[in-house]
């Protein structure tokens, strides 16, 4: 039996019923990892001896006949932008390198609480400003699908573990779709929960106002079970959302009759390859044989998403990545003449070009006469963008679309060119944008190449998209196809 393969799910059953110890999964996964490490490139850190002493203390709780909580012993990876006390934590880029910060996000104490154990931190794109994880500032991660291609970002690296059966589970953070997409270029389900559902406390800021962390896992059950861990209220995310945290496999019951689907033409027009479209269209027509009503709708200001977004989301990193200076975090140049000098060298040593080009683009639409012209306009643009969610999904249940516009790309493909990379995420933004849930899962192939299928639902109804992801999965076995590597 492949461990590394099985879902946590099942593997939880395995463990209550002392099938299997922690110690066996967790050294499984290990074993995996470095096995095929060299071919894909999740990992920035692994903490192999932590996850072997925590999965050891698991084995003693089952052992004493205690009974466990469903992560319990299962290895879970985190992306390398959300804090971990003690463990070096980069975001991707030089000038966080070096750093262990002082304590840990509120999701990784969650984990934690719950008896998962952390298997490492995942490379991801510099301050997750990317989707190929290509702009890493220390190593290139590639699809398991195809190592030739990316695998997407800028969580790529959780998504590539998950995949590549590194880990079983990971978390990853999604601003404009860094969850989803890279979910949809490896074959595996990523959710990003509503705006506010998850506490971002410990999430190293990128856009504020659009940033939120999410699962990535290999099934809709298992990201229903992370969902369990780590929603919830957080005094200390003023951002965070006071609501009843329901038990989301509460709602991983296969039955979608009734329900009535939206499919935005804006998301199935212009750009989207036509295997991608094929496979969406099949899977509209799957839900409509179960009994859902599915039918195409309209959100005129879409458009508009990609350019609000990349105003929005540099204004606000311009504002919140002013605080690596050199002095307080990570990298520091040498040889400085005097503080205004330091600053200068260690800002422009230790950012990539990727975070430069945004911080240089927010910094532009937020200064005095060009603010009103940019950013307040993106602002309102917004608004409207909002609103035409909230109106389609007065009238629907939920909305349903292709998760990216094509499969994953080669390498270098789109790397030079800002506005092609830009483009990849036109499926993506306009859901962090309005701040509802999206998930991804696994609709088929292309090339070859697994694509994903994004249901987008009204705020804090994440159980209405589980329960539709959940009934397609059932009655569909894309989930289930591993890669060789
Ligand atoms: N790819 C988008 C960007 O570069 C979204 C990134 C994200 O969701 N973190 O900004």
């Amino acid at each position: 039996m492949q461990l590394f393969r099985l879902t946590a799910h099942e593997l939880h059953g395995l463990l209550s019923n002392k099938e299997i110890s922690a110690e066996e999964l967790n050294k499984a996964v290990f074993d995996r990892i470095e096995a095929v490490e060299d071919k894909i490139g999740a990992y920035i850190c692994r903490t192999k001896e932590y996850a072997l002493e925590r999965a050891l203390a698991v084995d003693r709780q089952i052992k004493n006949g205690e009974k466990i909580a469903p992560l319990s012993g299962i290895p879970v990876a985190i992306k390398d932008n959300i804090c971990t006390n003690g463990i070096s934590t980069t975001a991707g880029s030089r000038i966080l390198s070096g750093f262990i910060p002082p304590y840990s996000a509120t999701v990784v104490n969650k984990l934690d609480a719950a008896g998962a154990v952390l298997t490492g931190k995942t490379n991801m794109d510099e301050f997750a400003m990317g989707s190929s994880t290509e702009n890493s500032a220390f190593l290139t991660t590639h699809n398991p699908w195809d190592t030739g291609r990316v695998p997407g970002g800028s969580s790529g690296g959780s998504a590539a573990a998950v995949s590549a059966g590194e880990v079983i589970c990971a978390l990853g953070s999604d601003t404009g779709g860094s969850i989803r997409q890279p979910a949809a270029f490896c074959g595996v389900v990523g959710m990003k929960p509503t705006y506010g559902a998850v506490s971002r406390y410990g999430l190293i800021a990128f856009a504020s106002s659009l940033d939120q962390i999410g699962p990535l896992a290999r099934d809709v059950t298992d990201c229903a079970l992370m969902l369990n861990v780590i929603c919830g209220h957080d005094p200390k995310d003023s951002t965070s959302a006071d609501f009843a945290v329901p038990d989301y496999t509460g709602f991983l019951n296969e039955d979608v009759r009734g329900l009535k689907i939206g499919v935005p033409e804006e998301f199935m027009a212009e750009g989207i390859d036509p295997g991608m479209r094929a496979s969406v269209e099949s899977a509209m027509t799957l839900l409509e044989n179960l009994g859902a009503t599915v039918e195409y709708t309209n959100l005129p200001h879409n458009k508009y998403a990609l350019s609000a977004y990349y105003l929005i989301a540099p204004a606000e990193a311009s504002s919140n990545l002013a605080r690596y200076d050199g002095v307080r975090y990570g990298y520091r140049a040498a040889a400085a003449e005097d503080v205004a000098d330091m600053f200068i060298k260690t800002r422009s040593e230790a950012f990539g070009s990727e975070v430069k080009r945004r911080i240089m683009l927010g910094t532009y639409g937020l200064s005095a006469g060009y603010y009103d012209a940019y950013y307040l306009k993106a602002l309102k643009v917004r608004t409207l963008i909002k609103e035409d969610f909230e109106r389609a999904l007065e009238k629907y249940d939920l909305l349903l679309s292709p998760t990216t516009p094509t499969p994953a790309f080669r390498f270098g493909e789109k790397v030079d060119d800002p506005l092609k990379m830009y483009l990849s995420d036109i499926c993506t933004i306009s859901v962090n944008l309005a701040g509802i849930p999206g998930i991804s899962l696994p609709c088929g192939f292309v090339d070859g190449m697994p694509v994903g299928l994004q249901l987008m639902g009204k705020y804090f109804d994440e159980g209405t998209l589980l329960r539709v992801a959940y009934t397609f999965e059932q009655n569909t076995d894309y989930h289930k196809r591993h890669p060789e590597i």
